[in-house]
């Protein structure tokens, strides 16, 4: 065995995890696994986001869905490679409805044979239903003499005057932005007949309408839209109209029906057609669409969190949502009281005091740091840079190795990443507590993205604010509440008075069912439960254990209605899955849902 190579050693162990699943040998291949691995699987086997923990769990899993699902020709892709006694493959597969791509991580088990510890099985295409791409793309022109023949923009426009008033989509997306965009995109491209409805005028108006001077917080190599990747000299941090820009142009160029100034106002589930209605707002009318698939993708960040504190009512200055703030140029020489100590309330903090307005910053709780640079560095350049991009690893190949890595040991990975940035960041760290700033790395340490995953909160980004609140030009008020709001001043829970003109409630999001209970139902909404989180029983984030996000691009338990969303990485990635699903549901292919979760929480 010593002297095999990675790459024998993992066509090796393929070929007997393919020979064990022809011959539905659930006990062989029970044996191919160590007893705590983990098999991750996006759609191919479970038409389901699903990850077995265990050898019994994948037992189980394999005699359910084996014989519908038969896989085969399991084939190594590239070379393997070695490092700590792991092996590391990549392999195509297929099963009888599509192609997929997997990659395995293999350990010696105790008698020295080769067993995999973590496995991912992800969907590629559906056979017979594959994208009309390369070498099957469309012809464009119709050569030769064709009386009456219409051109590319007729049947455009012939296709927009339809869809939604003479025919209705199978699927509808409500919300037009950055993950409603990509899932409809990929959509046109497996010709699902989709209509996309957003509020906003244009594409790309829920970046345009922040403050001007917001750039995205992730870098470029991780921001990509599907098909289309950024040209190559597209700035790292992307400015926020430039983005919107991007997006509106993307829209076109992917023919997206794209219905803007239109808003979704209620959503009804007719049984007996087996649809639902939607009653959209559009131009003044309201028209009543009917499609099959009805999936939410109003952001993750979407339903604003505002706290009810006694004397609102009484406030003579302005108060709004951090999402509704409209920048700070009409603040310059004005009290600020920004509540609220994470990524929103940071920017607003230092675009007010970049304006000249005076701000008191108050922190209810504690709040991880991570500073932009650090985390570009060492949580992400091995991935998402330039240097990953030279070492062969583009964001495709990134998002599978990152889709690789099961959710319940993620955070053992990211804790000596922290622990770098600790000591990395000693400095700011150790300053920003001398002003009172309380900080955490999360409950376990495994700091920002495990935070984000878990309770999607409770970090900043650091840009450049946390020097302001470290040197004092942000005020901050920490470890207290704003428990009474006056005409002109807020009380803090210890008593101190700030006097205000504006007050910002940066106090975050709530779960996106709150958008079901609003537009179809509290009931609806309580069948599908919380949306968002893990279930690692950590503070905002309550067990038991899901060992995926909930309700996240997959079946929820209310038929026919997906959520969509998460930053442009995870709606990228994503959106493949969630599309495939829709288009096996709209060629009636067999959809068996395997595992799917239960409800354990209602917000
Ligand atoms: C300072 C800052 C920096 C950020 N940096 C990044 C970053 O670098 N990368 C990243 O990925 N994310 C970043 N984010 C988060 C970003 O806002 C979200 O990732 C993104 O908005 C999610 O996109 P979405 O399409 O899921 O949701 P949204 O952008 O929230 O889109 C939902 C859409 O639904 C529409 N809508 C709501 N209700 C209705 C209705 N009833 N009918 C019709 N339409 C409706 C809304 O108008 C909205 O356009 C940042 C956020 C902030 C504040």
């Amino acid at each position: 065995m010593s002297n095999d190579t990675p790459s024998q050693r993992a066509r090796r162990w393929l070929a007997r995890f393919e020979q064990a699943l022809s011959s539905a040998d659930i006990t062989a291949a029970q044996s191919l696994f160590v007893p705590d691995c983990y098999w991750r699987d996006l759609v191919a086997f479970t038409w389901n986001i699903k990850t077995q923990e265990g050898r019994e769990a994948v037992t189980h899993m394999l005699a359910w869905q084996v014989p519908n699902v038969k896989p085969s020709n399991f084939k190594l892709s590239g070379e393997a490679s070695e490092a700590d006694g792991i092996v590391d493959a990549w392999f195509d597969f297929e099963t009888a409805a599509a192609r997929g791509l997997g990659h395995v991580r293999l350990r010696a088990g105790d008698d020295g044979d080769d067993q995999a510890w973590t496995l991912l099985t992800t969907m590629v295409e559906l056979k017979g239903f594959e994208e009309r791409k390369g070498e099957r793309r469309d012809k464009g022109a119709e050569h030769g003499a064709h009386p009456g023949r219409t051109s590319w923009l007729e049947r455009r426009r012939e296709e927009e005057a339809a869809l939604g008033h003479t025919e209705q989509p199978y699927t509808l997306i409500i919300g037009g932005g950055q993950g409603g965009i990509m899932l409809a995109a990929r959509l046109r491209r497996l010709g699902v007949p989709t209509i996309v409805v957003e509020r906003n005028e244009r594409p790309g108006d829920s970046w345009r309408k922040r403050y001007k001077s917001l750039c995205l917080h992730d870098p470029v190599w991780y921001d990509h839209l599907p098909y289309l990747p950024f040209p190559d000299d597209w700035p790292v941090f992307s400015p926020k109209d430039k983005i919107a820009d991007w997006l509106e142009a993307y829209t076109r160029i992917m023919e997206i029906n794209y219905w803007g100034s239109t808003t979704a106002k209620k959503a009804v589930f007719d049984e007996s057609r087996g649809e639902w209605a939607v009653t959209v707002e559009r131009g003044g009318k309201e028209i009543v669409l009917r499609p099959k698939q009805l999936v939410f993708a109003l952001g993750v960040s979407g339903y604003a969190n505002v706290p009810k504190i006694p004397g609102a009512e009484t406030f003579l200055g302005e108060q709004h949502h951090s999402s509704r703030h409209p920048g700070p140029e009409a603040y310059k020489g004005r009290k600020a009281v920004v509540l609220g100590s994470n990524n929103s309330a940071h920017d607003i903090c230092a675009a007010l005091w970049e304006n000249g307005a005076d701000v008191t910053m108050v922190q209810r709780s504690s709040t991880h740091i991570a500073t932009s640079d650090s985390l570009m560095e060492l949580a992400l350049s091995g991935l998402y840079s330039e240097q990953a991009v030279k070492n062969g690893i583009d964001h495709h190949k990134a998002d599978l190795i990152f889709a690789s890595v099961p959710y319940r040991i993620m955070h053992n990975f990211h804790i000596p990443v922290y622990e770098q940035m600790k000591k990395r960041d000693a400095d700011l760290y150790g300053r920003l507590e001398k002003a009172g700033f309380l900080l955490d790395f999360g409950d376990d340490g495994s700091g920002l993205f495990m935070k984000y995953l878990r309770r999607g909160s409770g970090y900043y980004i650091d840009v450049g604010a946390s020097e302001l609140v470290a040197n004092g030009s942000i005020r901050l008020k920490s470890g207290v509440n704003v428990e009474r709001i006056n005409p002109k001043s807020v009380t803090l829970s210890d008593g101190t008075e700030l006097e205000a003109d504006l007050l910002v409630y940066a106090t975050g999001y709530g779960s996106m069912n709150q958008f079901l209970a609003d537009l179809v139902s509290p009931e609806v909404a309580d069948r599908v439960g919380k949306v968002w989180g893990l279930g690692s029983d950590t503070t905002k984030d309550p067990g038991p254990w899901e060992g995926e996000l909930r309700n996240m691009w997959k079946p929820t338990r209310q038929p026919q209605l997906w959520i969509h969303g998460g930053n442009l990485h995870q709606s990228r990635h994503y959106s493949q899955f969630l599309s495939l699903q829709l288009k096996a549901r709209y060629e009636g292919l067999p959809t068996p849902v395997y595992g799917q979760a239960e409800v354990h929480h209602r917000r």
